[in-house]
């Protein structure tokens, strides 16, 4: 029996290991397929404090890791496959290494940038391909990028990255954006933005070289399609919470996030989330510590309180 299970290893979920490690409560954390979160698929990170001179997303993550380790915490390589409450208010967590049992379980599965699914996407991910204008727009000051979507998320994006690019192409695939009357104006009547209406992107170049150069475009209405040159992409069409796991036992919103109340708790005493899971609006690497410790704080008091 342990007394808590971690679920996740990315900031969050390293951030509540470090804590919970410090208060001897020897936490398990499953690091989950995409181990170390999405740091892990950016280059330098500039913005996480303490880091003057900023540090690459994947060294963050192992300097997480390790101070975690040095206090204790054990991480296991695995995956959850199931979870479910005890009669004795403990749980059950079925892992491809065998079932696990905790007396306090810590959400902190994040959430996954959905991508456009091309094959050279991935290959540019954090080389001109991002999925984060906070982390990533401040590298490409006076160059011209481009943005995928026509919700909130692309727009608040588009505008933002207009204080650094020279010029910012919105690609949407229909003639109506899904955004909020007061984007659509700010990006309308922004002249730094332009927008290729009823477009999809067909291809990302130039993997050869290891850094975009274009974007080949196709209108869904003409059929023409168009090479567009840029230095960045930035596809911003919406995030997948991590809690298809959850489904039916853990109060969720209408998108899949977990609702947390008074700091972390989940609708199940004894379950507490963290991170990009439970987090659709700030979801940086430092709110999401921020809120690990948070978990982790809480899931200690807990512990406390039902006698362990
Ligand atoms: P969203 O509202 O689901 O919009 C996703 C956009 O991406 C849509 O325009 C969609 O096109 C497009 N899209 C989806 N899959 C695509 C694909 N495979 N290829 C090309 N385009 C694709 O997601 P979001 O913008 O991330 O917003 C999520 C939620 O957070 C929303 O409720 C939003 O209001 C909220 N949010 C609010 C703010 C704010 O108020 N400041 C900022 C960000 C997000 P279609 O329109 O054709 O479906």
């Amino acid at each position: 029996m342990r007394n808590i299970v971690i679920i996740g290893s990315g900031p969050a979920g390293l951030t509540a290991a470090l804590y919970t490690a410090r208060a001897s409560l020897s936490p398990l954390v499953i690091e989950g397929l995409d181990a170390g979160g999405q740091l892990m698929m950016t280059t330098e990170v500039e913005n996480f404090p303490g880091f003057r001179d900023g540090i690459m997303g994947p060294d963050l993550m192992a300097n997480m890791r390790a101070q975690a380790e040095r206090f204790g915490a054990e991480i296991m390589q695995g995956r959850v496959s199931a979870v479910s409450a005890n009669p004795d208010s403990t749980f059950t967590l079925t892992t491809d290494q065998g079932p696990i049992q905790t007396r306090a379980l810590i959400i902190a599965t994040g959430a996954s940038a959905k991508l456009l699914g091309l094959p050279n996407e991935r290959a540019l991910m954090g080389h001109g391909v991002s999925t984060c204008a906070t982390c990533d727009g401040f590298f490409f000051r006076g160059r011209p990028i481009a943005v995928v979507g026509g919700g909130d998320s692309a727009l608040e994006e588009a505008n933002f990255l207009t204080r650094f690019a020279s010029k910012v192409t919105l690609i949407h695939r229909r003639d109506t954006l899904r955004a909020s009357k007061i984007m659509q104006d700010k990006a309308t009547s922004n002249p730094k933005i332009e927008f290729e209406w009823d477009s999809e992107v067909l291809d990302i170049k130039d993997v050869a070289k290891g850094e975009v150069s274009s974007i080949v475009t196709r209108n869904l209405k003409t059929g023409a399609t168009k090479e567009i040159p840029v230095d960045g992409v930035f596809v911003a069409i919406g995030h997948q919470p991590n809690t298809s796991l959850f489904t039916g036992w853990l109060e969720m919103d209408a998108t899949g996030y977990l609702i947390t109340k008074d700091g972390s708790k989940t609708s199940v005493p004894g379950v507490f989330a963290c991170g990009d899971v439970q987090d659709h609006v700030y979801r940086q690497a430092i709110t999401a510590a921020g809120s690990g410790c948070m978990a982790a704080l809480d899931a200690e008091r807990y512990l406390e309180q039902v006698g362990h």
